[in-house]
């Protein structure tokens, strides 16, 4: 259980009636790494986050969280585990520490270390003083910063975020990644985030391809641009996507 990886997936596959959204997809996430989960729309990244939340069920394969199955050992799995989806899910109408709130009560949390995480959550996110605001006076970029700092509430050791930066300016996006990054870097938290936007990747981060529900490749980007013989992410995941014959003899089983 002690080396076990943040999140493994193995041979996962969900179909939407006759539709196939992800097929025989295995990957594991190492633990205090900051994995891009890269992938085109409909590439499948938000199915396979709803398999991991457990939304729903996968059709097959397995899934665990530091070693928890999320079948057998629902509980300890999502204890280690927080979310940001990707559409907005803060109520507007509430304040900042309010939606904090509501939040820890669900993890069970009491007043006091509610209060305290909620505090510590929003100053790590530079937000220290919109507490008392209304959710719906924070621009984009801060709403999704209070979405992560509420995701890390209960102190889970994986956070996993579905496409968190579309729909954000260039400063707000950037500003999300150095959150991410700051977090992993200083707390030892495992982040998994999905993305189309490749400028995002950095060389020294861990990258999942993943186009039409299969992967492509795993590794850390400066390996997979190298294998690609690419100078960088863009050029390595246009190649990988134009040559599925070649990509799919080499995914990782
Ligand atoms: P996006 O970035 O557009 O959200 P994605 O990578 O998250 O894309 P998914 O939303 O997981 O991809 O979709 C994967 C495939 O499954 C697509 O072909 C999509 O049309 C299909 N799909 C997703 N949700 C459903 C659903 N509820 N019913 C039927 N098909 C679905």
């Amino acid at each position: 259980m002690s080396c076990a990886p943040a999140l493994l997936i193995e041979h996962v596959t969900h179909a939407y009636g006759e539709r196939v959204a992800l097929d025989d997809v295995s990957f594991t996430v190492a633990r205090g790494s900051c994995t891009a989960l890269l992938g085109l729309n409909g590439a499948g990244k938000t199915t396979l986050f709803s398999l991991v939340t457990r939304l729903f069920a996968a059709r097959r394969g397995r899934i665990s969280v530091f070693g928890f199955d999320i079948d057998r050992d629902p509980g300890e799995a999502l204890r280690r585990l927080g979310v940001v989806f990707q559409a907005r899910t803060l109520d507007l109408d509430l304040s900042v520490a309010q939606n904090l709130r509501y939040h820890a009560a669900l993890h069970g949390l009491g007043g006091r270390e509610a209060k305290a995480r909620g505090a510590e959550m929003l100053a790590r996110m530079e937000l220290s003083g919109r507490a008392g605001e209304k959710a719906r006076h924070l621009s984009g970029g801060q709403m999704r910063r209070v979405e992560i700092a509420r995701a890390l509430l209960h102190a889970p050791r994986l956070l996993v975020l579905d496409e968190p930066t579309v729909g954000l300016d260039i400063n707000s996006r950037a500003g999300i990644l150095r959150h991410l990054r700051a977090l992993v870097a200083q707390t030892g938290l495992t982040v998994l985030w999905a993305t189309h936007l490749l400028d995002e990747v950095e060389p020294t981060d861990e990258v999942v391809v993943l186009h039409k529900g299969r992967i492509l490749a795993t590794g850390s980007a400066q390996v997979v641009i190298a294998a690609q013989g690419k100078k960088d992410i863009g050029g390595a995941f246009s190649a990988l996507i134009a040559e599925p014959a070649t990509a799919d003899a080499e995914s990782p089983q």
